[in-house]
């Protein structure tokens, strides 16, 4: 038989939901074409997010337990993700797209001749391998392509699919791991945090983003005020990372994070193709610009044209009412 496996990431402590939106794909996969769905965590405390694991239907976990995953380092990442190819010798290997997975997703396709096709918004097995859409040319375009190999490598925007519970008893396995001192390429000194917001956008479940239109602290004031109460991150365009108004670490778009919430906020944005390229992936887009031929109505699906300055107050009131 034949195995799905599935990467799960582990960030601040926590399972990372896109991780487990693809673990829930490849369940359904699984089901659906008789193969094994497992997955493999790595991390200091891998053992203790195999409960969590377990409720989107691995029947198999592999758990690689060292001190040396207390943070991301490239080098002994790859050397797990390796043994456990070896050990577990999947035909589909699924990863979420995150930064720290672009940084070792082509070493190991290397270390294990094995095909990759990465940042697909969708995917499904043929024969003989994987079939992917592939967002291109700032999402305008969609690319499909196929990876033809007896092992294939894929990593999935987060929010592309659903999460789905579908509990599962799993058999745990332990891989052994061991990394010399003269193995590691680099060393670990100190990691500073961006000053930014401090809810991750990849996993944020909603985004208040804001644009040129925010013109000054008070418009500012309104995007912290709406973020909070919807509990929701914060996001903003080029022009206001690049005249210093929010940290760089906030961008989304071509040149800065790829998002896909299932809301998407976003205020006094124009709707550039490069920031749209950023945030098309969104389930539900609400705009608030006082231009009503913003291209950013284009991708909306709720608009509302008017002065942010306006509307944000009354909205944000109405949410509170709402949540209350
Ligand atoms: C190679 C390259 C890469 C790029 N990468 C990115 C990227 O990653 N992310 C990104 O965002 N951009 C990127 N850009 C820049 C992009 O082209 C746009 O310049 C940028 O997205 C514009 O930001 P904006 O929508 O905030 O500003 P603007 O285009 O100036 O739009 C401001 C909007 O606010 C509205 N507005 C003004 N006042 C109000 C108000 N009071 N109430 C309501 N609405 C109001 C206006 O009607 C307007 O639509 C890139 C550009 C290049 C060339």
């Amino acid at each position: 038989m034949s195995t799905i496996l599935t990467y799960i990431a582990i960030s601040d402590g926590k399972l990372k939901r896109s991780s487990l939106e693809v673990l829930s794909h490849c369940k359904s996969l699984a089901d659906a074409s008789g193969a094994s769905c497992e997955a493999v965590v790595i991390d200091a405390n891998a053992s203790s997010f195999i409960e969590g694991i377990q409720k989107y239907g691995a029947s198999k976990v592999h758990v690689v337990e060292d001190p040396i995953f207390k943070n991301h380092m490239n080098t002994p990442l790859l050397k797990a993700l390796a043994n456990v190819m070896n050990s577990v010798n999947p035909s589909v290997f699924a990863f979420a797209s995150t930064e720290g997975t672009k940084d070792v997703l082509g070493a190991l396709a290397a270390n294990q001749n094995a095909a990759v096709i990465a940042d697909v918004a969708s995917f499904e097995l043929i024969d003989g391998g994987v079939k992917a859409k592939r967002p291109v040319m700032a999402a305008k375009i969609m690319n499909n392509t196929e990876a033809k190999s007896d092992k294939v490598l894929v990593s999935v925007r987060s929010g592309s699919y659903d999460l789905n519970e579908s509990p599962e008893s799993a058999e745990i396995v332990n891989i052994d791991f061991s990394m010399d001192d003269s193995e590691m390429k680099s060393t670990l000194r100190e990691i500073i945090s961006a000053s930014g917001d401090t809810i991750d956008l990849n996993e944020a479940e909603a985004i208040v983003a804001a644009g040129r239109g925010v013109k000054d602290e008070d418009g500012k004031a309104l995007i912290s005020e709406l973020a909070s109460v919807l509990k929701a991150g914060i996001g903003a365009s080029r022009a206001l990372t690049e005249s210093g108004v929010y940290d760089p670490s906030l961008q989304i778009g071509q040149t800065g994070k790829v998002v896909s919430p299932q809301l998407y906020i976003a205020v006094g944005i124009s709707g550039a193709i490069q920031h749209v390229a950023g945030m098309a992936n969104s389930k539900v887009i609400v705009a608030i610009n006082k231009d009503p031929d913003a291209p950013i109505f284009e991708v909306a699906d709720y608009g509302i044209v008017g002065d942010l300055y306006k509307v944000l107050p009354p909205f944000i009131e109405e949410i509170k009412k709402i949540k209350s």
